[in-house]
């Protein structure tokens, strides 16, 4: 046992995870990255070894597992190489169905997710023009008798052509003078099954890594009303009751990211010999290395933190976002050191360094961006005065 894995949670999840990800190598992802195309065989095969309902209680087909089993899952899977970005949304996305829907809903719903038959990834919050202002959305859902009439454009929806229901954050009851910008905003369960070509387009974008992320666009599209999640106009809400849950989440995959980083600098520093002895024998090359994986350990402690705090019942927001932050900080400062460490090689696809490189630096700024944290902090932790 080394050092590191002595203080992990869920030691067996997290093997029986490595032995399902070392079904995926580097040449698969390459392979997908090429083309642009969706890992569709990983998410099976995770969806089928259940992993991805470990959140979904039993009684709903999952297994019920707290927050730090999920984490332990996408760790394990960023650690691997491998790019939970595919799928993540899953896990957090359904917190909002099990927190705020319906019996009824939970009932169509969850066992379909937690058995595979039904994909819950997509996620409608951001929008090309409020960008992270999310109360000045203008997507809106206008009641008309048993259906709400949706119109408007969301962005980065990532994996909108691989999913069956979206989750949707639109706005119902226009702004109110005098009232909360928040208030008047719905969450609608959209099954774009029934509605692509009915009202709901999408289009892919391409980005600077594989992620299979799209805009999404709404021309008169009917969503049973029924499908509204909790009560109409307090949908800002239940989204951000989730937040904290998607953030650790992130974190912990930051966290897996790192792990990586550092496991192949590492290897490739004993190995590679240049003027006649290992590069890692060079405190210039050991120090970035060993920096990164001290800033790890201090990121994974604070996600660690924050899970303790989730699942003792408590909303765990500054640990949260501080866990995603330093865990985005310490992937990227780990996928540097380990380019470098890698010289030329680095930049070669086939040492996947810079494929990984590409996909943990997005975490600096989605879902949240290293700023909103800093602001969040500053205003609600310190006490500062709110800068916008
Ligand atoms: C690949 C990818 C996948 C994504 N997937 C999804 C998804 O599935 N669903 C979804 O809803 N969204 C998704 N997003 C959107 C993501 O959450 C946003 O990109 C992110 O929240 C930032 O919003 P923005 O891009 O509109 O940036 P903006 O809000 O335009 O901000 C631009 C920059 O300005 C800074 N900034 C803005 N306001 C302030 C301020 N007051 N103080 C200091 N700095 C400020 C920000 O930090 C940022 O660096 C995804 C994004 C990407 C790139």
């Amino acid at each position: 046992m080394t050092q590191d894995s002595q203080h992990e949670t869920y030691p067996e999840i997290r093997e029986a995870v490595q032995k399902l990800c070392a079904r995926f190598p580097g040449e698969y992802w390459r392979a997908l990255d090429r083309e642009m195309a969706y890992p569709t065989a990983f998410v099976d095969a995770l969806t089928e070894a259940g992993y991805l309902s470990v959140l979904i209680p039993e009684e709903y087909g999952g297994s019920g597992l707290p927050l730090s089993a999920a984490a332990a899952v996408l760790e394990e899977v960023q650690r691997a190489g491998c790019n939970g970005g595919a799928c993540h949304a899953q896990m957090y996305t359904m917190g909002t169905v099990l927190r705020h829907g319906s019996e009824a809903q939970k009932r169509r719903y969850l066992p379909g997710i937690a058995e595979g038959s039904l994909r819950l990834q997509a996620f409608g919050v951001t929008e090309p023009t409020s960008g992270t202002d999310t109360a000045a959305l203008k997507t809106t859902a206008r009641r008309d008798g048993e259906h709400y009439v949706v119109n408007g454009q969301k962005i980065w929806t990532s994996r909108a052509e691989h999913s069956d229901l979206m989750l949707l954050l639109a706005r119902t009851t226009p702004p109110r003078e005098g009232a909360k910008r928040t208030e008047g905003l719905s969450v609608l369960l959209v099954d774009m099954r029934e509605a692509l070509g009915r009202g709901l387009t999408i289009r892919p974008i391409r980005t600077m890594m594989n992620h299979a992320t799209t805009e999404v666009f709404f021309d008169d599209l009917r969503v049973p009303a029924e499908n509204l999640i909790g009560e109409e106009g307090k949908g800002f809400r239940y989204i951000l009751s989730g937040m904290n849950a998607e953030r650790l989440l992130i974190a912990a995959e930051c966290v897996g990211d790192a792990k990586w980083f550092i496991a192949k600098a590492g290897a490739y520093a004993r190995e590679r010999r240049v003027f006649g002895r290992p590069i890692g024998q060079n405190q210039g090359i050991q120090f970035p290395i060993a920096k990164a994986y001290a800033n790890m350990r201090a990121a994974e402690l604070m996600v660690r933190e924050g899970l303790r705090l989730y699942e003792s019942g408590a909303n765990p927001g500054p640990e949260a976002n501080m866990a995603k932050m330093l865990a985005a900080d310490a992937s990227f400062e780990a996928a540097n050191a380990c380019i470098q460490t890698h010289g030329g090689f680095g930049f070669a696809e086939e040492y996947d360094v810079e494929r990984k490189f590409r996909e943990t630096r997005l975490y600096q700024v989605a879902p949240i961006s290293t700023n909103l944290i800093l602001s969040y902090l500053a205003e609600h932790v310190l006490g500062l005065p709110r800068s916008y």
